[in-house]
């Protein structure tokens, strides 16, 4: 019995549609479900939007590498098919000299995660550039950008429809197993259930990654992460931005601390903050503004008071919890669950967005390491 498809792609975010325009570059035959009605309405349309240049992952880990990776070829990418972009760089912000061996920790960190442009400007140097800005030295990441990342979605989509991808929305995987034949058997629900075989399976499917890798079965349960939620909230500015590139402050020990980001069209969001919560819920609670001013105020004392205007929030994937250090993307092949052909995506968090054309690679590397 052949089976209807060689790979279905769970999961329409920026990691699924990248992993579906490999696979079928690749000439595969494809299938994408996803349970909303359209691409891109979770993690991916709910970010900040930055192609990270790779300061701040473990030497070695996959989210160094895969961002390093990933960040040259989505400049290339995004210039190739018209994805609007900007490389727009970013400045680390010390507002104190006892700040300064944590930014020289950060430039070492880079460069061992080969990322060789960073540079330093004093105090006059950088208040020359951006006079608003309050620091005593600043380090520059002239390799940070930003990128449209519906654009990117969009151009992703297009890309594995023009190589044969099929997709379907409304269609929530329920459950699935391995039949006698070594074929993936999976039930999707939605208004019309149904049931499709598949020699493969990737599971893209971001804050529910642990939960469908759950209902696929056969795998041990040791192999499959517990999901937490770490809720990201964004202030808007209103009014014209107060900087020309991206301002970072030093990060703490529960991220990368509240920083002002601009969109394509110029416009300043601060964000995101830390929270951790219970569950997956997009509410925004406006009650955080004292705390943005606060963190703001460091680095950009002239904020204005009642500037901030309720934005969006996001939501993590983590794969620990509050308190312990941030997990490795986790691109778990046959070698960790031992399911032939089946590749879990899990803790796909920043910088996923930057590293996604670098994730589907390894996704397919992993997919075909395994018989
Ligand atoms: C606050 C925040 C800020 C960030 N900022 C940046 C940044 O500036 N730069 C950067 O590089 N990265 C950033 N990231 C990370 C980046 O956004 C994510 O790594 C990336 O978007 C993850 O994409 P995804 O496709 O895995 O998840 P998603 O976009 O969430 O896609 C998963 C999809 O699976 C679908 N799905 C779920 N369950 C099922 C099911 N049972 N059946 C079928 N489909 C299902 C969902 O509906 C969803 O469409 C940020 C993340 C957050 C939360």
């Amino acid at each position: 019995m052949t089976a209807d498809v060689d790979c279905v792609v769970l999961g329409a975010g920026v990691i699924g549609l990248a992993c579906a325009r490999e696979l079928a570059m690749n000439g595969l035959d494809i299938l994408l479900a996803e349970a909303e009605a359209m691409p891109g309405t979770g993690i991916s349309s709910r970010n900040s939007e930055v192609i990270h240049a790779g300061l701040y992952y473990p030497e070695g880990s996959l989210k160094a590498r895969l961002c390093v990776q990933g960040k040259n070829l989505l400049y290339d990418y995004c210039a190739e098919r018209g994805v609007a972009h900007r490389r727009i760089g970013k400045w680390i912000v010390a507002t104190q000299g006892e700040q300064l061996p944590a930014l020289r920790a950060i430039e070492r960190q880079g460069q061992c995660n080969g990322v060789h442009d960073l540079h330093w400007l004093t105090q006059e140097q950088a208040r020359a550039q951006e006079p608003e800005l309050r620091c005593v030295a600043v380090l520059a990441s002239p390799s940070t950008g930003i990128v449209d990342s519906h654009g990117l979605m969009q151009a992703l989509q297009a890309d594995a429809s023009n190589h044969g991808a099929q997709f379907v929305f409304n269609t929530p995987f329920i459950e699935g197993h391995v039949s006698d034949a070594g074929h993936f058997v999976l039930q999707f629900g939605g208004k019309d259930p149904a049931r499709i075989t598949s020699r493969s399976v990737v599971n893209a499917t971001g804050l529910s990654a642990p939960d469908v890798a759950r209902r696929l079965a056969g795998q041990p349960a040791g192999a499959i992460p517990r999901a937490y939620y770490c809720k990201g909230s964004y202030f808007t500015l209103a009014g014209r931005a107060p900087f020309s590139r991206l301002i970072y402050p030093l990060p703490d020990a529960a991220g990368l601390g509240v920083h002002l980001t601009l969109d394509l069209g110029g416009q300043a969001r601060f964000g995101p903050d830390v929270q951790w919560v219970e569950r997956s819920d997009h509410s925004f609670d406006p009650g955080r503004a004292p705390l943005f001013e606060q963190a703001i105020r460091q680095y950009w004392p002239r904020l204005p008071d009642k500037a901030l205007q309720p934005g969006y929030t996001g939501i993590r994937p983590k794969i620990t919890c509050a308190g312990q250090p941030a997990a490795d993307f986790i691109i778990a092949g046959p070698a960790t669950h031992g399911v032939a052909r089946l590749v879990n995506l899990f803790g796909i968090e920043s910088p996923g967005l930057t590293a996604s054309l670098a994730i589907a690679r390894a996704a397919r590397q992993a997919l075909a390491s395994g018989a």
